[in-house]
């Protein structure tokens, strides 16, 4: 129940990837990670540990085993969730009214965002003394919504409505005159008139929290993929010392297609396994050998079976909240897992005692992809895509099984833990 709290208090404190990556990084840096800077030299040694932002929206960190440069054992999850940015000149008015001109980011159930109380989040970039410096924001109060059209105007809302995000989705933050930037900058402790832009992002207001008769369930904003993120955090930083190299990566824009120059179709990765090879003194070819003994587990969450809908499932790969870690498999490869992936990773959720279940989408459904395979485009090595079961996903809300994020954290842990050893193009060991 403790880990399952602590990432409820986790995902309240992430509105956006921005303030994902700043937590994260706040606690990688109390257990004394080292903070890298991209457009410097690295200097770094054995037994030491680092991380890097980029954006201040995408995070790598990783520890170097006592014995040097080595293979990599990673896993990937993302910070960001589907929902409405606001758009440049975002001030509007109607009808007496003060709103907000917003765009979707990313594809969410628009629905679940009417008719609840929202706030603005996101990364400000305000002129400083010497030039542009970037600021995180969040409003932290419940200053906008987006009204439904009532029943008597639309008496087939209930037969299912087309939304259009140009005309249905536009929040309603005050009166006539109500003034976004105002609000932000005085949130942010700055002038209005030194704001030069921003990004910044409507969230909803719902704190996590457990429900169920016996709390078996946690509904969340963002579990998607915070469930995962703060997973391999809490696996990282409580995984014993390991003779390989520990990574930990957390991308921006997996909603969006990862094609952002931090999310994980950029080069951040492969730059980083680079440097981190230049850095140690490693030989000519280390690098792609150590690649080629490297492991990815992409975790990302799954579809837990819908009770009233199990006919959109394939019968025999349904999976359920509670039930363990999700390992997921699909033919096109929208999953990078293969059958010796697979294999592996179940063996070492196995031997620490974690339930796993196999997901697979029937074979008419189009499903969702991952960051794995994108991934594996850059650095290419043995990969797996897993993730935990939940409920409604890209809903404003989320539901997932209380039980699960420990497990979650136990396979993670028992993968950084364990020495993975690819013996040859086929053959893997685990020690
Ligand atoms: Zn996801």
């Amino acid at each position: 129940m403790d880990a399952i709290r602590r990432m409820m208090e986790f995902i309240d404190a992430a509105p956006t990837a921005f303030h994902a990556v700043e937590q994260v990084a706040k606690r990688l840096e109390a257990a004394g990670y080292e903070r890298l800077e991209e457009r410097a030299a690295w200097t770094i040694a054995p037994g030491e540990r680092y991380f890097l932002t980029r954006n201040r929206s995408s995070l790598i960190a990783f520890r170097i085993p006592g014995r040097g440069f080595a293979p990599f054992q990673i896993v990937a999850s993302h910070g960001d969730s589907p929902c409405f940015k606001l758009k440049p000149n975002a001030d509007r008015s109607a009808q007496g009214l003060a709103l907000l001109n917003v765009e979707k980011y990313g594809g969410m159930l628009m629905s679940t965002w009417l008719d609840r109380p929202l706030s603005v989040a996101g990364r400000l970039v305000v002129e400083g003394a010497h030039g542009l410096e970037t600021r995180l924001v969040d409003v932290e109060r419940d200053i906008a919504i987006i009204p439904n059209v009532p029943i008597h105007f639309n008496r087939t809302a209930n037969d299912g409505v087309a939304w259009n995000a140009q005309v249905d989705m536009l929040p309603v933050i005050g009166e006539e005159g109500a003034d976004i930037l105002a609000i932000v900058a005085e949130r942010a402790g700055v002038e209005k008139d030194s704001i030069a832009g921003g990004d910044l992002f409507l969230y909803n207001r719902d704190k996590a929290s457990l429900v169920g008769t016996s709390d078996e369930f946690v509904s969340a904003p963002r579990l998607d993929d915070l469930a995962c993120a703060y997973a391999s955090l809490q696996a990282l930083l409580s995984a014993k010392p390991s003779n390989h190299i520990d990574m930990l990566c957390l991308f921006d824009n997996e909603e969006v297609g990862s094609g952002s120059k931090q999310g994980a179709g950029s080069t951040l990765l492969i730059e980083a396994l680079r440097r981190i090879a230049l850095a140690l003194g490693a030989a000519p070819q280390a690098l792609e050998a150590a690649v080629a003994g490297s492991f990815l587990v992409s975790a990302d969450n799954a579809h837990a079976v819908h009770p009233n809908h199990p006919e959109k499932y394939d019968e025999q790969n349904r999976v359920r909240m509670n039930g363990g870690v999700v390992v997921k498999s699909n033919a096109n490869q929208k999953y990078t897992s293969d059958g010796l992936s697979a294999a592996v990773f179940e063996g070492i959720c196995k031997r620490a005692g974690v339930p796993t279940q196999r997901f697979a989408n029937r074979s008419d459904v189009a499903g969702g992809s991952t960051l794995g395979n994108i991934l594996s485009g850059h650095a290419s090595m043995n990969a797996v895509d897993i993730g935990l079961a939940q409920l409604a996903m890209h809903s404003a809300r989320e539901t997932m099984g209380a039980r699960d994020e420990a497990y979650m954290i136990d396979a993670l842990k028992a993968f950084y833990e364990c020495e993975i050893e690819v013996m040859g193009d086929g053959k893997i060991d685990l020690n």
